[in-house]
């Protein structure tokens, strides 16, 4: 089975119907959270979100969009998105975000892959470095957790006491690329897709994965999108400058 993961879309549409357009083939598609919150689309990423996923993982914007929680743990910047994503929502997106399960979630058949936002010991805690990697490495009840929340494209492995950072390598900034690391079934795995809407890895093009449980890999992929729209969306919208600017640096 072929799955294509995607996550921390953040109310990106442009960046979303980038992904879609050039994905890989796939049988089925794996949501890992943060859907909306930052952006400026947040009705047309959850209409798209709403058809595709057959597992959506809720993340912490999920939630506080949605009035799952507050935004009293959010930035300043964060926590006015959040209200202005919270007004915008029609009430059955709202809905369907207020009910997006939390992490770990499983998929039927496959029994040693979970899926999570943050970590899989706690759904909103960072998974950044080597350090954070290593106790849900080892604590983590299945072998493969698929993460998202920090929104930085890599993998973290765990063989024979060893902690390794896993990061695809590109050449470019400005076409599609990917990059496909065989996975050991020795070792264990935090595999994070990138985000699809606001990458933080210094590329700003949308990032997604696609999980081959056959040959057993899992294939990084970059994707060129309209940045410029999407800004210019969060212009119109009157929300902070910083959310769009940042867009451009991938940071
Ligand atoms: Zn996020």
């Amino acid at each position: 089975m072929r799955i294509l993961i995607l996550s921390d879309i953040h109310s990106n549409v442009e960046g979303l119907e980038a992904c879609l357009e050039h994905a890989p083939q796939h049988d089925v598609i794996v949501n890992l959270g943060d859907v909306v919150g930052y952006g400026a689309s947040p009705n047309e990423v959850t209409d798209h979100s709403r058809k595709l996923g057959t597992i959506v993982v809720r993340g912490n914007h999920d939630k506080a969009c949605s009035g799952v929680m507050g935004i009293d743990s959010f930035n300043p910047i964060a926590g006015l998105a959040a209200l202005w994503t919270k007004q915008v929502l029609t009430p059955e997106n709202l809905a369907w975000l207020a009910t997006l399960k939390q992490g770990p979630l499983f998929m039927d058949g496959l029994e040693d892959v979970q899926f999570v936002h943050g970590s899989p010991l706690d759904e909103d805690e960072y998974v950044i470095v080597i350090r954070d990697a290593i106790a849900p490495l080892m604590r983590a009840e299945r072998t493969l957790t698929f993460f998202g929340h920090t929104h930085i494209q890599g993998a973290f492995s765990l063989e024979n006491e060893a902690v390794e950072t896993l990061r695809p390598m590109y050449r470019f900034r400005d076409k599609m690329e990917s990059y496909e690391i065989p996975l050991r079934k020795t070792a264990r795995y935090l595999i994070n897709p990138g985000s699809v809407g606001q990458p933080r890895d210094g590329d700003p093009r949308a990032g997604m994965l696609l999980f081959n449980t056959e040959t057993y890999s899992v294939t990084f992929l970059r994707v060129p999108y309209n940045v410029a729209g999407a800004q210019g969306r969060i212009t119109a919208a009157k929300l902070p400058e910083r959310l769009a600017s940042r867009l451009a640096d991938g940071r």
